[in-house]
C-alpha cells in the first residue's frame, strides 16, 4: 500500500504492547522502527555500570551529565529489526531487565537526559518514514507527526504480558513485583514535570486488552486508509 513518508508516533503506558505493534506496522508498511524507551534504558544501564546510581534510585547528576556526551548510543538494523548499541556493543539484552526498567523511569525524568535523548531521536529520524514508540513522541518529540496513536490495555493484562516476557527470558520475578513496577513507572511517567506521559489531543486511542496482533494491524490499516484516502486493501502478512 502506498503510504506517504510520514512519522507515526506511538505512545502509551508501560507494557501496552507499543513496541510489538510498532515493529509489526514497520515491517508491514516498510517503515523504520525506533524505540525511544531503549534510549532511556541505555542511559540507565550506562549510569548503573558507571556506578552513578545512588540510594532511592537517585543519580549522581553532575557525573551523569558529564558521561552523556561520551555515550555513543545508536540503533543498527540487524535481523530485520533495530537494535540499540553502545559503541560496538549490542546492549539489547542488558537493557531489558527489570532492574534497568526500574532505573530508566527516574533517569528519564531528568530534563538534561530528555534533552540528550530528544536530540538523538531527531537525528535518527531525519530521513522520515519512521514509526517511533515511547511516552512523549506525539506530544513533545514529534508534535507534528502525521499519525499519532495512544495505546492502552487493562493493568492486569499488561502485568501478565510483561511477567511472561521476563519469565521467558529466565528472569526470576513474581507477578506482584512486575505489577508493582508497572504501577510505579506509570505513576512516575505521568506525574513528572519534564514531558509527562499524556495522550495528545489528536491521537487515536487503541485499547488492545482483548485484541490479537492481526486485529491491531487491521485497525491500523483502516486508520491509514481513512486518513490518506487509500482504497486498495493489501493482503496483510499477519
Ligand atoms: O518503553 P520502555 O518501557 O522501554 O521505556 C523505558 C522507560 O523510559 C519508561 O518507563 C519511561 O520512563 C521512559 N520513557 C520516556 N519517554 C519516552 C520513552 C520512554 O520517558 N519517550
Amino acid at each position: 500500500m502506498n503510504i506517504p513518508d510520514i512519522i507515526i508516533a506511538v505512545d502509551g503506558y508501560s507494557s501496552t504492547g507499543k513496541s510489538t505493534f510498532a515493529k509489526m506496522v514497520a515491517k508491514e508498511f516498510a517503515f523504520l522502527y525506533l524505540d525511544s524507551g531503549a534510549m532511556y534504558r541505555g542511559v540507565a544501564l550506562a549510569a548503573m555500570e558507571a556506578g552513578l546510581v545512588q540510594e532511592d534510585a537517585r543519580f549522581d547528576e553532575p557525573a551523569l551529565q558529564a558521561l552523556l556526551p561520551t555515550l555513543d548510543l545508536h540503533f543498527r538494523r540487524e535481523d530485520g529489526t533495530t537494535k540499540l548499541f553502545l559503541g560496538e556493543r549490542c546492549i539489547e539484552p542488558d537493557i531489558r531487565t527489570l532492574a534497568v526498567s526500574n532505573y530508566a523511569s527516574p533517569v528519564s525524568a531528568l530534563p538534561f537526559v530528555r534533552h540528550f535523548v530528544d536530540d538523538k531521536l531527531h537525528g535518527f529520524a531525519a530521513d522520515g518514514r519512521v514509526i517511533m514508540d515511547g511516552r512523549d513522541i506525539g506530544t513533545t518529540v514529534f508534535p507534528n507527526a502525521q499519525v499519532k496513536i495512544f495505546m492502552t490495555a487493562e493493568p492486569v493484562e499488561r502485568a501478565r504480558r510483561r511477567y511472561e516476557e521476563l519469565i521467558a527470558k529466565g528472569e526470576k520475578v513474581t507477578l506482584e513485583e512486575v505489577a508493582k513496577s508497572l504501577e510505579e513507572r506509570d505513576y512516575r511517567d505521568s506525574h513528572r514535570s519534564a514531558s509527562p506521559l499524556r495522550q495528545a489531543d489528536d491521537a487515536y486511542e487503541l485499547d488492545n486488552t482483548h485484541m490479537s496482533l492481526h486485529e491491531e494491524l487491521v485497525w491500523m490499516l483502516g486508520l491509514l486508509q481513512g486518513k490518506f484516502g487509500l482504497l486498495e486493501s493489501p493482503r496483510l502478512s499477519w
